[in-house]
C-alpha cells in the first residue's frame, strides 16, 4: 500500500523505533533501507551519499547486491542516480531502461526493475547523496510516494550532518563529510599566519532527534517560533521608520512578506504532519524554495534567496531556542564566515585570531579593518563554511591564501614553525622602531599609521609609527547601534590625541556610503555605490552630520593643533565648501567657548583622478593631500576594489598608474604642497619603495607593516629604483613590478596583493 501523509508519518515512527535500536552507522543505514522498502511496498530501496565532491557511492541496499555496498560508484551527473544529484529534483519512472540518462551498474545486478524512482538527498540547499526505491513492475508512483521519500531524505540528510551514520568499518572508509585533513584555496586579505579552532560566525544547527515524537508538540513549537518571529520582523519593519523606499525597510518589507505568507506557513506545518521534528520541517521548505530558486537567473530575485535563507534561519533559531551549537567564541578561535562586514569583524576584535570567508574581496574595508587588526585574513575560500566544524583545528595562511583545516601533524608543525619564525621576525622590528626610515642614499621616509579603531592606539607606541596619517573615523560609527552623539565622537577623538601626544594625527571626516555602511542610517538602492551618494557628497548634503564631527573634533583637540582631511573630493569647490564649513564651526564654537586649535590644518585625500587637472589656486590652498590608492586606482582603471574578478587584473606597479602618481606629485611640488600617500600599497615593502622612489616622503599604513616597510627601505636606493622605472616607462613594459623585485632580490609572488615578501617579513 503506498503511503499517505499519514502513511509517512507511520514510517517515520517505525524508522524512530527501529533506529533506537540499530548499532553502528551502517547498521541504522541499514535499518533505514529496509523499512522503507517494506513501507514502499517496493522489491528495492538504496542509499546513495556523496563521497567526494564528484561522486556518490552506495551505502546501502535493500535489494540489490549486497556486493554492491561501498564498491558501487557513480559520478554526479551519471545515471539516473546521478542526475538527481545534480539537478536537486525527484526522478520517477515506469520504464527505468528506457528513460533518458539511464546507466546500468552491472555489479548491482538491477536490471531486473522496471519502475525507478529516487529523491535528493539535501539539506539547506547542500547536496548530500540520492535515496532510491524500485519496483520490479511497472509502477506508476504517486506524488504522495515521492513526498513520502523526500520526507525520509530530510531524515537521511540530519543523520548525515549529525554523524549517525559515521562508525561502521564501511562508512570509515566511505563518505567522510566534515572529517580528515582538507586545504581549502582562497586569496590572502590579510598577511600572516594563525593556528586555532574554527568557530561559525553563523551556528550550524544540529538536529540529534529529527523526527517527530508527537506531532502536536512540534506543532506548538512551531507556532510559537513563528510568533516570535513575525514579532521580531515587524519590529525590525517599524524600526526603518516611516517612509518607504529605502532598502532596508524594502529587505524587512520582504521579510514581512515571507513570515506571514500563507503558503509558506501551509508547506511548515505539512511537514510536520508528515512526521518531521519543527527544525527538520523548517529546512525541508527552506531547501525546496532554494532548490527552485537557485535555477532563478534573476540577480534580483537571487538576493531574495538571501532574504528567505536568513529569515529560515531566525524561524530556526527561534525553534531551536539555544538547543543548537553553542554560540560562545573560543579561545584562539578562527572566525569563519559566507561574508561579514567590517562592523561585525570589530565586534570581534580582540577575541579572534584570524578570519576566514567564503566570500570577500581583498580591498574591501573587513579586508582593511582585519590587516588594522593584524589579523590574518583568507577570503574566497571556496565552502569553507560547509567543510569546517565549529571546533575543527584550522591553519589560516595570510601569506599564500590557503586554509588548512584539520591539517595533519606534519602541516600543522609546518606552520606552527612559521609562526615562530614570524615572531622572531617580529623582534627585529621591534629592534627598529627608533631607526628613521632613512634609505642606502640617504632619503628619509616618514613612516605613519593608518587607524580607526580602540585597539589601533597601543600601536601609536610600539611600531614606531611617527603619527597617523589617515585615521578612519567612519569605523567607530559602523559599530554602533545608533549614530554617535558630539559627546562620544569628542570622548573617542580625545583618546586619540592623548595616545598620540606630540604626533600628528589626521582625522579622516566620515567617509560612508558605497560598503561602509551605516546600520541605522537610511540609505536609497544604488546601482553603482562606489560612484554613489558617498564620503564628502554625504557630507555636504548632510551639513549638520560633518558639523557634530567637526564640533566634536574641536571640543577634542581642547586647543591642541587640529588636522582633517576630507574623503573623496571631485572637484576643488567641494573642498572649499567642506573647509568653509569647518571654519564657519570653529568660530562658532569658540564663541560658546571652547579653545581654538592651535594650528589648523586642511587637508583632502586624493581618490578621484579628475582633481589632475584642477586649478592651481586647489592645490595651493590645501594644507596638504593624501593620495587614497585604494580608491584611486579603481577610479583610474574603472575597476571595482570589491570585485574580484577585476581588481586582480591592475596593479598600482604599472606605468600608467606610477606616470598618473608622479603628476600628482609634480602638481603638489609646484605649490609646495604637503603630500602623502596613505592606501594600501604604502603598507606593502615593494610598493613602499617605487613610492618612496617617484617622490612620496610621506607613507602611511596599518601598523604592522611599518617594520617590514622600513626594513625593506633601509636596505633600498631609490635613485637606482628610480631610473629603473623609467627605463621600464621609456620602454614601455608593463612588468615593474617583477623588475623591481628582482632588483631588490626579494621573492616575488605575482599576484598584486599582499604576498610581497622582502626576506624576513612575516
Ligand atoms: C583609499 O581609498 O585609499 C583610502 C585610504 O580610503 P579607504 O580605503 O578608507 O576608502
Ligand atoms: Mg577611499
Amino acid at each position: 500500500m503506498p503511503p499517505t501523509k499519514g502513511g509517512s508519518r507511520a514510517m517515520l515512527r517505525a524508522l524512530r523505533a527501529a533506529l533506537a535500536g540499530a548499532g553502528d552507522g551502517q547498521q541504522r543505514l541499514d535499518t533505514v533501507v529496509r523499512l522503507v522498502a517494506s513501507n514502499m511496498v517496493a522489491e528495492v530501496c538504496s542509499i546513495y551519499l556523496k563521497r567526494d565532491e564528484a561522486t556518490l557511492e552506495l551505502c546501502a541496499t535493500q535489494g540489490l547486491s549486497p556486493d554492491a555496498v561501498h564498491t558501487a560508484r557513480l559520478r554526479i551527473g551519471q545515471g539516473l542516480v546521478g542526475r538527481i544529484a545534480e539537478r536537486a529534483e525527484p526522478i520517477a519512472t515506469d520504464d527505468a531502461q528506457n528513460t533518458p540518462g539511464f546507466r546500468y551498474l552491472p555489479e548491482t545486478k538491477e536490471e531486473r526493475y522496471q519502475s525507478f524512482v529516487g529523491v535528493p538527498v539535501q539539506r539547506l540547499g547542500e547536496m548530500m547523496g540520492v535515496l532510491v526505491v524500485q519496483n520490479e513492475t511497472a509502477r506508476i508512483y504517486e506524488d504522495d510516494d515521492i513526498e513520502a521519500l523526500e520526507v525520509v531524505a530530510m531524515i537521511i540528510a540530519e543523520m548525515t550532518e549529525s554523524g549517525a551514520f559515521f562508525g561502521s568499518e564501511g562508512l570509515a572508509a566511505g563518505p567522510g563529510r566534515r572529517q580528515g585533513p582538507l586545504r581549502v584555496g582562497g586569496k590572502a586579505a590579510s598577511e600572516g599566519i594563525a593556528e586555532g579552532v574554527v568557530h561559525l560566525h553563523e551556528p550550524r544547527l544540529v538536529v540529534f532527534d529529527p523526527i517527530a515524537e508527537d506531532t502536536a508538540t512540534e506543532r506548538e513549537r512551531l507556532d510559537a517560533a513563528l510568533q516570535a518571529l513575525r514579532g521580531d520582523v515587524d519590529r525590525m519593519v517599524e524600526e526603518t521608520g516611516g517612509g518607504r523606499g529605502t532598502e532596508q525597510r524594502d529587505i524587512f518589507e520582504a521579510y514581512r512578506m515571507v513570515a506571514y505568507d500563507k503558503g509558506w506557513t501551509r508547506r511548515l506545518y505539512e511537514a510536520i504532519e508528515s512526521g518531521l521534528s519543527a527544525e527538520v520541517a523548517i529546512e525541508k521548505v527552506q531547501s525546496d524554495v532554494r532548490a527552485r530558486m537557485e535555477r532563478i537567473a534573476d540577480p534580483y530575485l537571487r538576493e531574495r534567496l538571501h532574504d528567505l535563507d536568513d529569515l529560515a534561519h531566525r524561524l530556526l533559531r527561534r525553534v531551536a531556542n539555544g538547543h543548537g551549537e553553542d554560540g560562545s567564541i573560543p579561545e584562539d578561535a578562527i572566525l569563519v564566515a559566507r561574508s561579514l562586514g567590517p562592523g561585525e569583524l570589530m565586534e570581534h576584535a580582540g577575541r579572534i585570531k584570524g578570519v576566514v570567508l567564503e566570500e570577500g574581496s581583498l580591498n574591501s574595508h573587513a579586508a582593511i579593518v582585519a590587516r588594522a587588526l593584524t589579523l590574518p585574513m583568507v577570503v574566497q575560500a571556496d565552502r569553507v563554511t560547509r567543510d569546517a566544524n565549529p571546533g575543527d583545528r584550522m591553519v589560516v595562511d595570510g601569506n599564500g591564501g590557503r586554509v588548512h583545516l584539520r591539517p595533519d601533524p606534519a602541516v600543522l608543525e609546518h606552520f606552527q614553525g612559521q609562526i615562530e619564525q614570524a615572531a622572531q621576525a617580529l623582534e627585529v622590528f621591534r629592534s627598529l622602531v627608533d631607526r628613521p626610515a632613512t634609505t642606502r642614499d640617504g632619503t628619509t621616509i616618514a613612516l605613519k599609521m593608518n587607524a580607526g579603531v580602540l585597539a589601533d592606539l597601543p600601536s601609536l607606541q610600539h611600531s614606531g609609527a611617527q603619527g597617523v596619517g589617515l585615521y578612519r573615523t567612519e569605523l567607530q560609527f559602523m559599530i554602533r547601534q545608533k549614530m554617535p552623539r558630539r559627546e562620544s565622537q569628542a570622548g573617542l577623538y580625545k583618546r586619540v590625541m592623548d595616545a598620540a601626544g606630540d604626533a600628528e594625527v589626521i582625522f579622516r571626516t566620515l567617509d560612508i556610503g558605497s560598503d561602509k555602511v551605516l546600520p541605522y542610517m537610511r540609505r536609497e538602492r544604488e546601482a553603482n555605490p562606489a560612484l554613489g551618494w558617498r564620503a564628502i557628497r554625504v557630507g555636504l548634503d548632510r551639513p549638520h552630520l560633518l558639523a557634530m564631527q567637526i564640533q566634536a573634533l574641536i571640543r577634542a583637540a581642547e586647543g591642541r593643533p587640529l588636522s582633517l582631511m576630507f574623503p573623496m573630493i571631485s572637484t576643488a569647490d567641494e573642498f572649499y565648501r567642506a573647509r568653509d564649513l569647518v571654519h564657519r564651526e570653529i568660530e562658532r564654537r569658540v564663541g560658546f567657548g571652547d579653545a581654538r586649535p592651535r594650528r589648523l590644518q586642511i587637508g583632502m585625500m586624493f581618490e578621484v583622478p579628475a582633481l589632475i587637472s584642477e586649478s592651481d589656486r586647489m592645490f595651493a590652498e590645501a594644507d596638504f593631500i593624501s593620495v587614497g590608492g585604494n580608491d584611486l586606482l579603481q577610479f583610474f582603471f574603472a575597476a571595482d576594489r570589491e570585485n574580484e574578478k577585476v581588481r586582480p587584473r591592475y596593479d598600482v606597479l604599472t606605468p600608467s598608474f606610477l606616470r598618473f602618481l608622479e603628476q600628482i606629485i609634480a602638481r603638489c611640488a609646484e605649490q609646495d604642497t604637503r603630500l602623502s600617500f596613505c592606501g594600501e600599497a604604502a603598507g606593502r615593502p615593494l610598493e613602499a619603495i617605487a613610492l618612496a622612489a617617484l617622490g612620496f616622503r610621506d607613507l602611511s599604513m596599518r601598523a604592522a607593516a611599518i617594520g617590514p616597510v622600513k626594513q625593506a627601505l633601509i636596505e633600498a636606493d631609490l635613485s637606482q629604483v628610480r631610473e629603473m622605472i623609467a627605463a621600464h616607462q621609456e620602454a614601455g613594459h608593463r612588468d615593474i613590478r617583477a623588475a623591481i623585485a628582482e632588483m631588490l632580490g626579494a621573492r616575488l609572488v605575482r599576484e598584486p596583493g599582499l604576498s610581497i615578501s622582502l626576506g624576513q617579513t612575516p
